[in-house]
């Protein structure tokens, strides 16, 4: 598993933290953690009760807001 990368395609990032079953770069999950604050502390709070499957759900719901726009953003109140 030493190899692992980034899970965004075009991403060649190490691996930092899990996103739902696979694994995302330091930069990616901070995007990640940041799309999940706008949506309110509630759904914060649920994804952390959540299972590796339905994270997953949540995974791709935020992996389409990739695709709009760019990530390359700097992350506002952080
Ligand atoms: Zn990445």
């Amino acid at each position: 598993m030493s190899g692992q990368i980034c899970l965004i395609d075009g991403c060649q990032a190490r691996v930092y933290a899990p996103a739902g079953t696979r694994s995302v770069c330091k930069d990616h999950f901070l995007g990640f953690l940041t799309w999940r604050r706008r949506r309110g502390p509630q759904m914060f709070r649920k994804y952390a009760g959540m299972t590796m499957d339905e994270r997953d759900v949540i995974v791709g719901e935020w992996l389409q807001t990739l695709g709009t726009k760019d990530l390359a953003h700097p992350i506002p109140g952080l």
